[in-house]
């Protein structure tokens, strides 16, 4: 947990959020300024700063959250539409939360 991060302290339900989705090591919730019909955030609640500071251990955690998200978008009924999945890799690639985190974004018409 890292002091001032956002999405830790939604991870740590120290902001409230509706979780779609939780297990050990991820929570899913919706974007709050959505991007999308349905804009989903797919966040692992270990605290890594952008897909810069990956690791090979975390091979695992990564390959887990494609999983995740085709599950997620299953569920949200947009795997047949199809959908995006996004990284915004630190300021200059859009980023403005610095946790990691999987943009999941579809549903359009
Ligand atoms: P990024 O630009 O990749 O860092 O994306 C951060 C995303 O987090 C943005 O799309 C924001 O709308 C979203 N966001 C910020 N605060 C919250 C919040 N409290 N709950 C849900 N989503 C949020
Ligand atoms: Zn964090």
């Amino acid at each position: 947990m890292v002091p001032d991060c956002l999405f830790c302290k939604i991870v740590h339900r120290e902001i409230p959020s509706e979780f779609l989705y939780e297990n050990d090591t991820f929570v899913v919730f919706k974007d709050i300024n959505p991007h999308a019909p349905v804009h989903l955030l797919i966040v692992p609640k270990k605290h890594i700063r952008s897909i810069n500071d990956l690791e090979t251990r975390d091979s695992e955690l990564v390959g887990s959250m494609f999983i995740l998200a085709k599950k997620m978008a299953k569920e949200q009924g947009i795997n047949v539409s199809g959908y995006k999945l996004l990284f915004n890799v630190e300021k200059g690639g859009g980023q403005v939360i610095f946790h990691l985190h999987l943009h999941l974004l579809g549903g359009w018409k």
